[in-house]
């Protein structure tokens, strides 16, 4: 198959008996772009990988290259490159033999053949390493194996399904640095299945954001990270303070929430009429601990309970008068048992229409609210 300037996801789903594990995927891949496929797991990520890769066969919708429907072709005729978690490597062939491994099968020309495999080698560095099996390398060289055997036969199209995630922090760090590079190098339209945001923020053009097999959001890191769409999302993107309340009046941009005690002001996402079950959310970094200085407001008076220690600075966890938990970044150092006035500002407290039941075997309260994030004690 040869390049193409869109790749196109038309209602792509995916039904296994009663279960939706994909449904509703309308999703249009620009020649270049890198997109993440972002969740929990169990949200569909591979399943869509698969869907695109044509291991899985659709149940819905369809899969267009350009003008081309792609859905129907055996995943060989697609001619996209894929690298998994677990390598997949021949551990009998050397690092060469694998990589060359792809361009033997389509008969490519020993000169050419030659010329391929040396850059492919040569792009993920382990030219020192070409003639060892893959029992002799570390884990994240073995990964640059799979990705040199992806990458050597110019797919139009890279899938990786979480392949990083078999590393240790630190190489998984070099080995996100390493894609990154590559990617902007080669030019390679890519589709990242991970369910680390921080690996997708820090790789993709575009996000996609799945639960429960349905997208949440597809947008940029920027947008995801200052506007997520819901709560879901919200949650995914590091806001580690969901605090579950009632939406009030509206004041200009702002709308009053209400809950445990707390009254405050939050910036609206979506749909939030007076009165709606709400969810305010925000970041540990943007909670502020005042020095003296008046409070906004959203001043909210907490006693510090856990501190840890996070380099130059502190991962608190504040409990307030009304038993809400907060999390808090800070640089001041504040030791459990010490008195603290916070402050949020009002555009960076967001609040979501909660718009949720608990599904079968999720924790809810007794008013069958969700128990959200860090306030399962609260
Ligand atoms: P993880 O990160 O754990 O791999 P994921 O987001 O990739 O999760 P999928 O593997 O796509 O999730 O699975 C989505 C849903 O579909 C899950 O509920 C899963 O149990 C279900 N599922 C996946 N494959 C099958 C299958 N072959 N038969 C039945 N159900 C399946």
């Amino acid at each position: 198959m040869t390049s193409f300037s869109t790749l196109h996801l038309r209602g792509v789903g995916r039904r296994f008996g009663k279960h939706d594990a994909l449904a509703d995927l309308d999703l249009e891949i620009g020649k270049g772009e890198f997109i993440a496929l972002l969740g929990p797991s169990g949200c569909g990520k591979s399943t869509a990988l698969n869907c695109l890769a044509g291991l899985l066969p659709l149940t819905a919708g369809s899969i267009w290259q350009d003008d081309t429907r792609i859905d129907v072709l055996p995943p060989e005729k697609r001619g996209f490159g894929m690298v998994f978690q677990n390598y997949a490597l021949f551990p009998h062939l050397s690092v060469r033999r694998n990589v060359a491994f792809g361009l033997r099968m389509r008969r490519v020309s020993k000169p050419e053949l030659n010329r391929r495999t040396d850059e492919a080698i040569r792009l993920v560095r382990l030219e020192e390493h070409a003639h060892k099996l893959p029992g002799q390398l570390s884990g994240g060289q073995q990964q640059r194996v799979a990705i040199a055997r992806a990458i050597v036969l110019e797919p139009s199209l890279v899938l990786m399904d979480e392949p990083l995630s078999n590393l240790d922090a630190k190489l998984r760090l070099e080995m996100r640095t390493e894609i990154r590079r590559l990617h902007q190098s080669l030019g390679l339209t890519t589709v990242y299945v991970t369910h680390d945001q921080e690996e997708a923020l820090s790789l993709a053009d575009r996000l996609v954001v799945l639960r429960d097999g349905r997208v949440q959001q597809i947008g940029t890191p920027e947008q995801l990270h200052t506007r997520p769409a819901n709560w879901h999302v919200a949650d995914f993107m590091g806001y580690r303070n969901l605090l579950p309340c009632t939406a009030g009046a509206r004041s200009g941009e702002a709308v009053a929430v209400e809950g445990d005690g707390l009254r405050l002001l939050a910036s609206p996402v979506g749909d939030l009429p007076e009165g709606a079950a709400a969810v305010a959310a925000v970041r540990p970094e943007d909670v502020t601990v005042t020095e003296g200085s008046p409070a906004g407001p959203n001043r909210i008076e907490a006693t510090v309970e856990v501190v840890e220690y996070q380099g130059r600075e502190l991962a608190v966890e504040a409990r307030t008068a009304g038993g809400t938990r907060l999390h808090i970044r800070t640089g001041r150092r504040l030791a459990p048992g010490d008195e603290v006035v916070l402050d949020i500002a009002v555009e960076r407290l967001l609040a979501f229409a909660q718009q949720y039941t608990a599904r079968a075997g999720e924790p809810a309260d007794t008013a069958g609210r969700p128990v959200l994030a860090g306030q399962e004690t609260a």
